[in-house]
């Protein structure tokens, strides 16, 4: 049954033939499902095949979970996944009585509803599109592209071959990496896990089994409910280089209209830090929460970091991004009363260090730690969890399809290390510093031309620009091209 939340068969434009144009979607996580959507629901004559090997389209890394106890860290009404309508999850929530079953979810006004909701929403959104064949699904990873009668060849890991005439990169998350010395160290150690996103191998640590989370960000404390949820009561030891958990939300709604205006389009790192202060402490003035400036600042984000000229940019990224991602990317307030729980109790320790020597027998693990107060520590523990969260850095190094584009000279790093180089219409910049009309960069690989583009909100809006553009420019080029040819 279709929900009104969902797109209804009315609004689909059936693909007429014969169709000439092919976008092809590289990843089909949320990135990905949300361009298809958006483009299947344009009316254009486009065939739109999306490349993604996992079952279910919209879910990802993210939101692809069954695990109960792994929450939006973002209010539902602050999802805005459909900019067309930004309260569509807010009532799927109601509309499928989803809120009813699950009563944690409301913390205060607020509700900060579980992670596979919103992945079983955007598969509702798909599921219409899907089945009638506006959007085409191969459940594939794409292993090689190459360049094709001015397209591109595309090659799926079960034997798919498809021309497209454009193309997407949408594979935002590449797994976490195991640093050093324990990826050599305790390489095979059946007591090393090393993907933080399968919260289903936790079920082999028992109830009182000391643990270690190598990280402390949400993904860090999403193994902590996880490990909770299921009954852990053991010693859990956060570690990491910086020692800084993410920051909770405010207890009230508040906002700080005079925020904005505070920040302004700050030109330094330095300035950018000095601005927030004063805005923190304007807005606490008034009796609202530091949180607000932070919403206003990621409302800002893209402005601010498009105005910061490159050597600024990387200032902040050496000296600000812990500290501002600790308090952008904020914590469910579900999980902050599990944290304070496991600290009354003493179940929850943290240390900053980083580890210089690791052992692992089948007994346990012992890690060598010298602290960020210059001393060395050792650790013992049953079980460790590596929780870094995605490695952007080389990102083209992690997939096969990305190092064929780079060879072709179609793409390159871009060159704050965030991910791939892009102009500011998302197309993708070659080797040579062009932007090459035909090729996509949607989703958080484009973070270093944007800024701010990892929330929902952000890549929902980033996706409406593409489809303009995929729908305007890109389209007349292709056609300018084939009449040329003919
Ligand atoms: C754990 C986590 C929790 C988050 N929570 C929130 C939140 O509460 N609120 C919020 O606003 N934002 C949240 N975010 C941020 C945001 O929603 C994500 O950044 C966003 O989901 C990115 O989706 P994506 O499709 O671009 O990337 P991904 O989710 O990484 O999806 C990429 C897809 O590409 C596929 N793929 C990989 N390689 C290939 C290949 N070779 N061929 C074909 N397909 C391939 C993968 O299977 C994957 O499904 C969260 C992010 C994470 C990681």
């Amino acid at each position: 049954m279709l929900g009104i939340t969902e797109a209804s068969p009315s609004q689909i434009p059936r693909p007429r033939r014969p169709v000439t144009r092919r976008v092809v979607i590289i990843g089909g996580g949320f990135t990905g499902a949300a361009l298809a959507r958006r483009l299947a629901l344009s009316g254009a004559e486009l065939e739109i095949t999306v490349f993604e090997p996992r079952a279910r389209l919209g879910a990802g890394l993210a939101y692809d979970t069954q695990d109960p106890a792994l929450r939006l860290n973002v209010a539902a009404a602050r999802m805005r996944a459909l900019p067309d309508d930004p309260q569509a999850f807010a009532r799927f929530l109601q509309e499928t009585g989803r809120l009813a079953c699950d009563p944690e979810a409301v913390a205060g006004e607020a509700i900060y509803a579980r992670r596979a909701d919103f992945g079983d929403f955007m598969q509702a959104q798909m599921a219409p599109l899907l089945a009638y064949g506006a959007v085409e699904h191969r459940r594939e990873a794409v292993i090689s592209v190459s360049r094709e009668h001015g397209g591109y060849a595309v090659a799926g890991d079960r034997g798919s071959r498809l021309h497209a005439d454009i193309l997407v990169i949408a594979t935002s998350h590449p797994a976490p990496r195991c640093p050093e010395p324990v990826a050599s160290a305790l390489s095979g150690t059946p007591r090393l896990m090393t993907d933080p996103f399968d919260t289903r191998q936790l079920a082999r640590i028992a109830a009182t089994d000391p643990v270690i989370v190598l990280g402390a960000g949400l993904t860090a404390l999403d193994l902590v409910a996880s490990l909770r949820a299921r009954g852990h009561q053991g010693l859990i030891t956060l570690l990491s280089r910086s020692n800084a958990l993410p920051q909770p939300h405010a207890t009230a709604h508040s906002a700080s209209p005079s925020a904005c205006e505070v920040l302004g389009q700050p030109l330094t790192a330095r300035r950018l830090l000095t601005r927030v202060r004063a805005a923190v402490a304007a807005a606490e003035a008034q009796g609202l929460a530091w949180q607000s400036v932070f919403d206003s600042l990621r409302q800002q984000g893209q402005a601010i970091w498009s105005a910061l000229p490159h050597a600024e940019r990387q200032r902040f990224l050496r000296h600000l991004r812990r500290r501002f991602e600790t308090h952008r990317y904020r914590m469910p307030p579900q999980i902050a009363a599990q944290l304070q729980e496991d600290k009354t109790a003493g179940r929850l320790q943290r240390l900053g260090g980083r580890i210089v020597d690791a052992r692992g027998d089948a007994k346990g693990l012992s890690l060598t730690v010298s602290t960020r107060g210059g001393e060395e520590r050792r650790l013992k523990a049953q079980w460790l969890l590596v929780a870094t969260g995605p490695d952007h850095a080389d990102v083209i190094a992690r997939h096969g399809y990305l190092q064929d584009l780079a060879a072709q000279g179609l793409i390159r790093r871009d060159s704050h290390g965030l991910g791939l180089a892009c102009d500011g219409a998302s197309r993708a910049i070659c080797a040579h510093g062009a932007p090459v009309d035909t090729l996509f960069v949607a989703g958080p690989l484009a973070r270093g031309t944007f800024g701010e583009l990892t929330g929902v909100p952000e890549i929902a809006a980033q996706v409406d620009a593409i489809a303009h553009t995929l729908l305007g420019n890109a389209i007349r080029q292709i056609e300018a091209q084939a009449f040329a040819l003919s």
